[in-house]
């Protein structure tokens, strides 16, 4: 078996450079070569997963099929890939102590002292070579999070510095992305941040192999030079990464710049054919070219922060392309929406989406949004806390049980049309103990649901504690709200529907975490296309 090649890539300067975009557009590159690639994320925080964290804090967090709850690069790796991440593609510093502590626990240090070398750093290790180890991948890329010169951050660059002389000359590359700030006083890029941080990362014993420049204007030949010379790198391994408009144009300005070669020349890999990606191209072209724009309102709680709802809106991306429109999302505040104060905002929307979320907050408005769109016949799309918030709209404005509600709302309710799962009441931890990751889901025949996926059998991401109380199935499917979905092991209802309204669907599951460029989300498809039907009849 060949041996697996790793690339490290480490970040300089300042936070927020986009290393996961970077990272995943050079495995984007690296798989249209025909390299079978996978990326990796090393984070240097204590929570032993993101699930915990608040959105505001760190954005979404993105679910894996195998139920890992990760950082939001992730969602960006599978994008761009179109393969799926695991539990093994996300590490945090909480994670790796966690797992040294338990094996001092059970004594598999003899009687050691347990240190942060050789102890976590050889926990590190293991943990990069994981993936490698499986024989799935020749390439795995790792990108460590934080900056360097970070606290944090120094038993990972120590781990790869010296994963990096295990492995030999040619079968490992570090990349260090990095800023190249304009001065707009002097008119002039400056490359002494660069040469600083270079600098600090040589303190940890790790030579940069390849620089990738973040910059807001063109980095010349003679700029390119003099970091070449001052960061001891050869100019070819100076890449420029301008800034873009959108995220999609990176691998394609990677390609531009040779960010491909120059690693497939570093780590003694043949770079024959060239990169076929015709089928990402057509994608752009779409996406570049609408025919027509479509407005859809956003309605959550995390709005300020548009990373909360990053996989929502990039399926939207992927799906407009499919529909040839531009998606306008309007992001909605639910906890300010008066939705029936009729402004031009809501007047503008050729669609709703009720986002997911957790807690009180806001919830209130998120239910007066999904009656503004059923009783105004609005596309209407509802994941998972949207899903509920149809539920209990239904409810309370069709059967009349005026208090009903989620137990995660109100534990009183005397109408709790969703409750919490069985299996959930006794859990204590609120780390990693969800429902979490794919489950299976059986659609019925003649429902719209049935119709957009055109199976029976589908498996789709989860992330809940609450659920559809079947207690009142019989009563919602009666006044018209249809069941159209249900796990088939559990009697779980997944999805909702209404029959006489164009579009109207609510789904426990998370669509968003599955769409990619080369396989935009049908739900995602559908919805756009209705939203645009709206749009056209509006005229
Ligand atoms: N808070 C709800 C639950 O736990 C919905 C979760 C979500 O939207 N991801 O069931």
């Amino acid at each position: 078996m060949a041996q697996t090649k790793y690339i490290f890539v480490t970040g300089g300067v300042s936070s927020s450079l986009g290393k996961g975009i970077i990272a995943a557009s050079l495995a984007k590159l690296l798989q249209a070569r025909g390299y079978r690639t996978t990326i990796q994320k090393l984070d240097p925080y204590i929570n032993v997963d993101p699930g915990t964290l608040n959105p505001y804090e760190h954005g979404e967090c993105f679910v894996t099929e195998d139920g890992a709850e990760t950082d939001l690069d992730l969602g960006h790796y599978e994008r761009f890939l179109n393969v799926n991440t695991s539990q093994a593609n996300n590490v945090t510093t909480g994670r790796i102590y966690q797992s040294v502590i338990e094996k001092e626990r059970r004594g598999e240090f003899l009687g050691k002292t347990v240190q942060v070398v050789p102890h976590i750093t050889n926990e590190i290790k293991e943990r990069i070579q994981i993936l490698g180890n499986s024989g799935g991948y020749d390439i795995v890329i790792t990108e460590i999070g934080g900056t360097v010169g970070d606290i944090e951050s120094l038993p990972y660059i120590e781990a790869v510095r010296q994963l990096k002389w295990d492995l030999g000359e040619h079968n490992s590359l570090v990349i260090h992305l990095t800023l190249i700030p304009y001065l707009s006083a002097a008119k002039e890029l400056k490359t002494k941040p660069t040469q600083h941080s270079v600098k600090t990362l040589m303190e940890s014993g790790i030579s940069a192999d390849v620089l990738v420049c973040r910059t807001e204007h063109k980095i010349n030949v003679d700029l390119k030079k003099k970091l070449a010379q001052f960061c001891n790198v050869s100019v070819e391994a100076v890449i420029e990464s301008i800034d873009a408009s959108t995220i999609y144009d990176v691998p394609n300005l990677m390609l531009e710049e040779g960010l491909d070669t120059i690693t497939l020349k570093k780590l003694d890999l043949a770079s024959k054919n060239d990169p076929n990606l015709t089928k990402w191209n057509q994608f752009l072209q779409r996406h570049k070219n609408p025919k027509s724009e479509i407005t859809i309102g956003l309605i959550g709680k995390y709005v300020e922060l548009q990373d909360s709802y990053k996989s929502i809106l990039e399926a939207f991306i992927h799906a407009g392309a499919e529909n040839e429109v531009k998606v306008n999302i309007k992001s909605i505040h639910s906890e300010f929406l008066d939705i029936n104060k009729k402004s031009s905002l809501i007047e503008s929307l050729d669609g709703i989406l009720v986002a997911p979320g957790f807690g009180e907050r806001g919830i209130e408005g998120k239910i007066e949004a999904v009656r503004y769109a059923r009783e105004n016949k609005l596309p209407f799309f509802g994941i998972c806390l949207g899903m509920q918030m149809a539920v209990i709209e239904y409810a309370r404005n069709v059967l009349n049980l005026t208090k009903a509600n989620s137990t995660e709302m109100d534990e009183n309710t005397p109408n709790p049309v969703i409750a919490i799962m069985e299996d959930q009441k006794d859990i204590i931890y609120k780390g990693g103990t969800m429902r979490l990751g794919a489950w299976d889901c059986e659609l019925q025949e003649d429902t719209l649901i049935h119709k957009i996926y055109d199976r029976k059998k589908i498996s789709e991401r989860h992330r809940h504690r609450f659920e559809y109380n079947n207690a009142y199935k019989e009563q919602l499917e009666n006044a018209g709200l249809v069941s159209s979905g249900i796990n088939p092991q559990t009697g779980l209802v997944e999805v909702v529907e209404l029959k006489n309204h164009p579009w109207f669907v609510g789904v426990q599951y998370h669509p968003e975490y599955k769409s990619t460029v080369a396989n935009p989300h049908p739900l995602f498809i559908d919805f756009v296309r209705a939203a645009k039907e709206f749009s056209e009849q509006k005229k």
